[in-house]
């Protein structure tokens, strides 16, 4: 897992040049590679390929990383086909292509990043606050560039005895409940559900608006920029939000000293599942897999070991008798009706409980549940970017920038 640091870089018309000859580059490479298949049934070898594109516009591993790329969208068709008969391989022509340097292209003096292009040609030059990255991409987002550096990964350890297991359960009122052993902690989901349902709404209206209108139009065109734009922001809001709750539950169970998180399973939830209109829209709309992928890297990279674990049963059981039984669930409460036990508890807590069981193969034992056992503490969103700027702070104290 690697860092990666965004900034955004404006639109100049070096850039475009730049992108146009990486395009070339990469509409060669696509041209002639699928020329060689049908004329002579040889797939080439990127190293071949590298010797018979470049540009003399570009530094010579700028146009090699064209190359590179398109091998690699080839190389993840071929993985998608064996379980997607529909997948298709790269074949579109790019007039723009975005521009990678390698570490060898790239010089730092002061405070400035040095971009070394074609020879006689202008180099690139950014402002530039920060160390030397490993690779830089610049690619277009629709109304400027942006810079991609990535620098190398930063592993940080467990603080010293840490050796707890968190069973972290996905949910849809809740973003994510952890529990490993002692303390549970919630991260709501709420305001991350507000913006989905919106989201929802806001394309359905504009799309009707679209719709209404002549195609080729000049205000279809406008329409359909506006709503580009606003789902945009939205998507930034939303990926924004998680990446708040996401950090802010991982440094929060590194401090606590956990070692294995153990997160619930429910890529198969939407094959399996059919619970009403109403509620199956609410999973569709929520993305567990982008939390899930947060979650992880953020883990990994602060040293902690990540697995995933099946969950069913997990929410039906009761963590403290052991028993599962039809009808414990009582909105989000769980009461258990064994007469012995009568337990009662949050249920998503009661989710995170026994995955973490199951994970350490105790699923469905008595437990006790006694005075160790602390409140579940909410962890709310906060609008300030704080929480961030602290991570960031971290990261670079550890790698050392
Ligand atoms: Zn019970």
């Amino acid at each position: 897992m690697y860092q990666i640091k965004r900034i955004t870089i404006g639109k100049t018309a070096q850039l475009d040049e730049l992108a146009h000859a990486c395009g070339e580059v990469y509409t060669a490479t696509l041209v002639s590679f699928w020329r060689v298949v049908r004329k002579q049934g040889i797939w080439l070898k990127p190293k071949h390929l590298m010797r018979w594109h470049t540009s003399p516009l570009l530094h010579a591993h700028t146009a090699d990383a064209c190359v590179q790329a398109f091998f690699a969208s080839l190389k993840s068709w071929r993985e998608r086909r064996k379980s997607d008969p529909t997948a298709r391989p790269p074949r579109r022509r790019k007039w723009y292509f975005r521009i990678e340097y390698k570490r060898s292209a790239m010089r730092l003096k002061d405070g400035k990043l040095i971009l070394s292009n074609g020879k006689g040609n202008e180099p690139l030059v950014l402002d530039w606050a920060w160390t030397l990255p490993q690779t830089l991409v610049i690619r277009w987002t629709g109304t400027q560039y942006e810079a991609l550096a990535t620098y190398e990964p930063c592993y940080l350890p467990v603080p010293e005895g840490g050796n707890k297991i968190a069973g972290i359960d996905l949910g849809e009122i809740h973003m994510a409940v952890s529990h490993d052993g002692e303390q549970t902690y919630i991260l709501n989901g709420r305001l991350l559900r507000s913006k989905r349902q919106y989201r929802h709404k806001l394309l359905a209206r504009l799309q009707k608006k679209i719709d209404a209108k002549k195609p080729g139009s000049r205000r279809r065109k406008q329409l359909v920029k506006s709503k580009r734009k606003q789902l945009k922001k939205l998507a930034n809001q939303i990926k924004d939000i998680e990446h708040k709750a996401t950090t802010r539950l991982i440094s929060t169970l590194h401090t606590d000293g956990v070692q294995i998180l153990a997160i619930g399973d429910v890529r198969d939830i939407r094959q399996g599942l059919d619970v009403g209109s109403k509620n199956n829209q609410k999973l569709h709309q929520w993305s567990f897999g982008s939390i899930r992928q947060k979650l992880t890297y953020k883990a990994e990279r602060r040293g902690m070991q990540v697995e995933m674990q099946e969950e069913s049963s997990t929410s039906k059981t009761c963590p403290v008798c052991g028993k599962r039984r039809k009808g414990a669930v009582q909105g989000r409460n769980f009461h258990c009706i064994n007469k012995d036990c009568k337990w009662k508890g949050h249920r998503d807590m009661v989710g995170a409980m026994n995955i973490r069981y199951k994970y350490r193969g105790e699923f469905g034992n008595p437990h006790v549940v006694g005075a160790t056992m602390a409140a579940p503490i909410g962890l709310r969103h906060r609008s300030q970017t704080d929480v961030a700027r602290k991570e960031k702070g971290y990261l670079r104290e550890a790698a050392g920038l």
